[in-house]
């Protein structure tokens, strides 16, 4: 066959699309493969086909050992966002080859420590860790409604990291003047000064955290979020138009519960 330059560029984009397809074959593979692995397969494939999400339970932790602290949670959180809006988040992320995980997980609290980590959010892996803690005394402490909406709201957060880039000032701008702390965000909080700005001290640790506390709220229903006095509301306000954006078909999810 006689080469020609035509030839070259459509044989590259083909293969190209083959090394596409492969690797979206393999991310539904090892979606199979997850769910298998779990405990309960009937659930897992249950929230898998309406919010999008793997869930990794190898241990059984929602089905069996603390199953009144966290199923029921669970599934009330992801009902607050709604299928349609954590669909479109999982696709955001099934667009860059990766499947949105929730992975559940026993940690053992160290010692010294006032604070567990509860949940951790890691953008590499698309993946939201669930921790579960044996207190001795006050038993098992685990999943909580909260803390799942916060870590759905770095999830949202890193899905649509360049629109959340662009409204940073519009954002901040609500903070009364008051800059991020960084790790001393503790001892920059003030209830009297700080509660209608930000939704909880963490709030003020940064940007990020101060989007993923604003979901905690909304899941919780807590803080001056309704206060259309407050800054607080301004900021939310902004997020749900921003989302209603990003994710039109979800009619922005939990930003729902915000305007009832
Ligand atoms: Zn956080």
């Amino acid at each position: 066959m006689k080469w020609c330059p035509r030839f070259f560029l459509v044989s590259l984009i083909c293969l190209w699309s083959a090394v596409c397809g492969v690797a979206y074959a393999a991310t539904f593979e090892r979606a199979s493969y997850e769910l298998a692995g779990n405990t309960d397969y009937e659930q897992a494939r249950h929230i898998y086909t309406n919010y999008g999400i793997l869930l990794e339970d190898e241990a059984g932790f929602l089905t069996t050992y603390a199953k009144e602290y966290s199923i029921d949670y669970l599934y009330y959180t992801l009902e607050l966002f709604s299928g349609d809006y954590l669909k479109g988040l999982s696709s955001a992320y099934r667009s860059i080859g990766k499947v949105l995980t929730i992975c559940v997980l026993a940690a053992e609290r160290q010692s010294g420590s006032t604070t567990a980590m509860l949940g951790q959010f890691d953008v590499d892996a698309a993946a939201i860790y669930l921790y579960f803690y044996d207190n001795g005394e006050t038993g098992v402490h685990g999943v909580r409604p909260g803390v799942i909406g916060h870590e759905l709201g770095h999830v949202t957060y890193y899905a649509f990291i360049e629109v959340f880039n662009s409204i940073h000032g519009a954002f901040v701008e609500y903070n009364d003047g008051y800059a991020y702390a960084g790790d001393d965000w503790l001892s920059a909080w003030d209830t009297g000064l700080h509660s209608g700005t930000f939704a909880e001290p963490y709030s003020m640790k940064n940007y990020g955290e101060d989007i993923a506390t604003i979901f905690e709220s909304l899941v919780c229903g807590a803080g001056s979020l309704w206060d259309d006095e407050a800054p607080l509301y301004y900021k939310a306000v902004l997020l749900r138009d921003t989302l209603n954006e990003c994710l039109p078909d979800s009619r922005a999810g939990i930003f729902q519960r915000f305007e009832s």
